[in-house]
């Protein structure tokens, strides 16, 4: 069995509300949601943060986060407002080692961020 969650989910292996898949990223509600709106967008690649990402990811890193305002759209929130955020690492609080964009809305967020 693949040892990360995401990549799990990717190969539906474990299930996710997906919101949004094409033949690079899938987009799914998260389980523990932070605001009204809480989805993520998910390269299938699995990248472990940040971090690792090079110039060979621009077009994967790019897509997803025209991903993300298509499906925050759908969702309703783009109109107000939206927060984009990529936790990297320990002190970035990344959880989950499987690169991943959280879009968060629906509510006022504010700044700075904990
Ligand atoms: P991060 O802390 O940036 O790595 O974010 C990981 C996010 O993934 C958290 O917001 C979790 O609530 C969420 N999460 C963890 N496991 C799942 C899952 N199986 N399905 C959906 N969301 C998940
Ligand atoms: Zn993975």
């Amino acid at each position: 069995m693949n040892a990360c969650p995401f990549c799990r989910i990717v190969a539906g292996e474990a299930p996710a509300e997906v919101l949004y898949r094409d033949d690079r990223v899938v987009a799914f509600q998260d389980s523990n949601p932070q605001a009204p709106v809480h989805f993520l967008v998910v390269p299938l690649e699995h990248i472990p943060s940040l971090a690792e990402v090079g110039d060979e990811h621009e077009e994967i890193v790019g897509h997803a986060v025209s991903v993300a305002t298509t499906v925050a759209r759908r969702q309703g929130i783009v109109e107000r407002g939206f927060r984009l955020v990529v936790n990297c690492r320990r002190h970035g609080g990344q959880t989950i080692p499987h690169l991943h964009l959280h879009v968060l809305g629906g509510r006022q967020m504010t700044w700075p961020p904990g």
